[in-house]
């Protein structure tokens, strides 16, 4: 696999200085996305709210783990959406590490990003890709959803057999299953649903194919699928690299299945050209 070096009429820079100017936290970075020179090279970046700390240690990420030592910090909201307007983005997508340390699970921090980013980018949409908040799924999902995100995305990661060893004991299959599905139901405007499974971690092809079935009987309208890159020794290693035929069949029976879009390829990550899949969900409706 290759990925491009930013070019020299890249807004690679403009995105980095923004940023880290602002104070602000995106999943490009924190992950070591290799996506990285061409997304922020459009002009684009996905923030990642609720600090640099996750309380969850998934086995194939690279986001820091362990306690976080701080409260979310109430003016990042605004920081944000400054910075959101300031790249002109159309389509804003916010994710977030894990905080299983706060009482509502950050639900009440991404309902004021989502408000702040609707009064100072009124005509962008938004998208966030959510942790399962686990224990406060209803509250959290109606706290969330009463600002109106036009997308609500949370990956299920893996396929059910590999789940509780990938993610630990505290995440669930059917959980993710269940948060996806009720998003839809308590939404009362057209929201999109999305998520994303990660292969080479061991998974069968049929497998895969089986989360998608369980993901379209739960409503979803959005897929992504990409290859596991291992971070570091210390996370799972990969099983296998899939090939790009494969990566196509995937999408052929995501369509086949009635997903309004589905992203499959190596390098496809959940919010991989974010944009153009809310576009092709939204056309092919
Ligand atoms: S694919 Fe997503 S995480 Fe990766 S660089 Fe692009 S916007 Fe950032």
């Amino acid at each position: 696999m290759k990925v491009r070096a930013p070019s020299a009429d890249s807004r690679y820079d403009d995105v980095r200085t923004l940023v880290h100017g602002q104070r602000l936290h995106t999943i490009c970075e924190e992950a070591r996305c290799p996506n990285i020179a061409e997304c922020w090279g459009r002009g684009t970046a996905t923030f990642q709210i609720l600090g640099d700390t996750c309380t969850r240690a998934c086995r194939y990420c690279d986001v820091h783990s362990g306690k976080p030592d701080r409260p979310p910090d109430p003016l990042e909201p605004l920081r944000l959406a400054q910075v959101a307007a300031r790249l002109g983005l159309e389509h804003v997508v916010v994710t977030s590490v894990d905080r299983d340390d706060l009482p509502d699970r950050g639900a009440g921090h991404y309902a004021a990003t989502i408000r702040a980013l609707k009064a100072k980018l009124p005509a962008a949409s938004v998208e966030v890709l959510t942790p399962d908040f686990l224990g406060c799924e209803e509250e959290a999902l109606r706290v969330v959803l009463a600002e109106r995100p036009e997308v609500f995305n949370h990956n299920i990661e893996t396929v059910r057999r590999l789940h509780p060893h990938m993610r630990g004991a505290k995440a669930s299959y059917d959980g993710a299953l269940r948060l996806l599905r009720r998003a839809k139901e308590l939404a009362d405007y057209p929201l999109l649903t999305k998520s994303g499974v990660i292969v080479g971690l061991g998974e069968s092809n049929d497998e895969v194919v089986e989360t998608l079935r369980d993901l379209r009987a739960h409503d979803v309208d959005v897929v992504t699928i990409g290859q596991y890159l291992r971070p570091s020794p210390k996370h799972a290693p990969i099983d296998r690299w899939v090939h790009p035929d494969e990566f196509r069949w995937f999408t052929e029976q995501g369509e086949a299945m009635g997903f309004g879009s589905v992203f499959a390829g190596p390098l496809v990550r959940s919010s991989y050209r974010a944009d153009e899949q809310k576009h092709a969900a939204t056309t092919s409706s």
